[in-house]
């Protein structure tokens, strides 16, 4: 069985997240949505929220291959305790591809089963992401159009002013 993971911060969940996890959903047998637990990075959701978004968002897309849990630590440590040996990264524009490819080989330093497959962004997504969501809804502007539409309403509750 073919087993994949996508990593990320999921702060929050963006249609861009969504239309990689549907892709990737089609091409390995299973893939785990892995929200990070790291304690130093700053972020506005907690774990929980992001995970149980990611959740809904899955079940509501029917994606019945897709879980959704978290990790502490290092992914390419996290990889083999769930007995994978594929990672799932978007790519959106030339400025994500440096960090990705450095964090590919490091990646593959630590694993040397850790392989990553990235995905080119979907166009109508390119612009899109989780900090972009966080900025319009911090003003109170309308995020509808950029997150999963079953969990909108609890997103712009919490980025409300
Ligand atoms: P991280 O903090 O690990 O980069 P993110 O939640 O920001 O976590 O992103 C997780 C992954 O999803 C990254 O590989 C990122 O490039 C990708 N991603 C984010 N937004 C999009 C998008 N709109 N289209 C394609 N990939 C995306």
């Amino acid at each position: 069985m073919k087993i994949a993971v996508y990593p990320g911060s999921f702060d929050p969940v963006t249609l861009g997240h969504m239309d990689i996890i549907r892709r990737a959903s089609g091409m390995f047998d299973r893939l785990i949505v892995a929200v990070v637990a790291n304690k130093n990075k700053k972020v506005t959701f907690s774990l929980e929220e992001r995970a149980e978004f990611l959740r809904r968002a899955v079940e509501a897309e029917g994606l019945t291959n897709v879980t959704v849990d978290f990790y502490d630590g290092l992914v390419a440590n996290y990889l083999r305790t769930v007995g994978a040996t594929t990672l799932v990264r978007g790519l959106r524009a030339m400025s994500d591809f440096e960090n990705e490819f450095q964090m590919a080989l490091a990646n593959r330093q630590i694993n040397a089963d850790a392989d990553t497959a990235f995905l080119v962004t979907s166009v109508e997504y390119m612009y899109l992401s989780s900090s972009l969501v966080r900025e319009i809804g911090s003003y109170g502007g309308n995020i509808r159009d950029f997150v999963p539409e079953c969990v909108a309403a609890d997103i712009a509750a919490k980025l409300k002013p």
